[in-house]
């Protein structure tokens, strides 16, 4: 198998399929909702995906929308949608269309803006929501939310034929409850976690964690717009995730070294929780 095809995670009902790895690749996709979080160069695991969130424009994460693009147009298949800051929409038209001009061919695509706080639902109980990050460059994270019905608090103890008596009455017994299971951030400085409530409030955070050890500092890893586990570790108690996956490692740590780093450096009530995203 290639590195192209990359490496599965699941937790629970959610399944993860991608790569990460600092200035190389970032693509992740969740294909049971047909999404990608970022496109890398993109590779093939992605081309018949329907949403494409880009986190920020920077090559590494976003270099394969014009190639999902082409490869979409070969097999016919339409309607496929590319997320991404504001900014980076009319420079990225401008390159389909300079592309276009090379190949002589005209794509059709499309291109959505976004800004923080933006809902983009994916079927009635599934929509993304946009929370701010701090990069180089413009950049966002996403939220994958889903939205159940519940008993309300004040109609709990009752029994079944109450509540039917009350349906009949027209009352309505049930509300919707807005769950935050998915964070993705791409490339962010710490500062991420402090900027939407429900980021640290999501089943499962995929968050970037560059560099975990002395060979770079955290204000080299800031300087550059990323994150350094020393940061992490003091804030982990603040992170209600039941699951916290790492992306996003630098190319200087190995997958034995990374493992190494972790066990000894994360305390120990959070190492259940901690996870390396395997593919890189
Ligand atoms: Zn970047």
């Amino acid at each position: 198998m290639t590195v192209m095809a990359g490496e599965t995670w699941t937790y629970q009902k959610y399944k993860f399929h991608g790569l990460s790895l600092s200035g190389i690749r970032t693509a992740i996709s969740m294909p049971e909702l047909s999404l990608s979080f970022d496109v890398a160069q993109g590779f093939p695991y992605l081309l018949n995906l329907k949403h494409f969130f880009i986190t920020h424009g920077h090559l590494d994460h976003a270099a394969g929308i014009p190639y999902i693009i082409s490869q979409k147009a070969m097999t016919s298949q339409e309607g496929a949608k590319f997320y991404m800051p504001k900014s980076m929409v009319e420079p990225m038209e401008q390159i389909m269309k300079i592309w276009g001009q090379i190949e002589g061919h005209e794509y059709r695509h499309n291109f959505v803006g976004i800004e923080a706080d933006d809902e983009i639902f994916l079927n009635p109980q599934t929509y993304v929501k946009v929370f701010p990050t701090t990069h180089r460059v413009d950049s966002f994270g996403y939220t994958v939310f889903e939205i159940h019905k519940k008993l309300k608090a004040e109609f709990q103890g009752l029994s079944e034929k109450e509540i039917v008596d009350l349906r009949r009455q027209g009352k309505e017994v049930n509300e919707a409850v807005h769950t935050p299971v998915v964070s993705f951030t791409g490339d962010t400085q710490i500062e991420f976690l402090d900027s939407r409530p429900w980021v640290r409030k999501s089943k499962i955070l995929l968050m970037e964690s560059t560099y975990i050890d002395e060979r770079k500092s955290i204000e080299s890893a800031r300087q550059w717009g990323h994150t350094h586990l020393d940061e992490i570790i003091p804030r982990l108690k603040d992170i209600e995730s039941e699951k916290i996956v790492f992306i996003h490692l630098s190319s200087r740590y190995s997958d034995t070294e990374i493992q190494r780093i972790i066990k000894s450096r994360i305390p120990e009530e959070h190492r259940d929780r901690i996870e390396v995203f395997p593919g890189r």
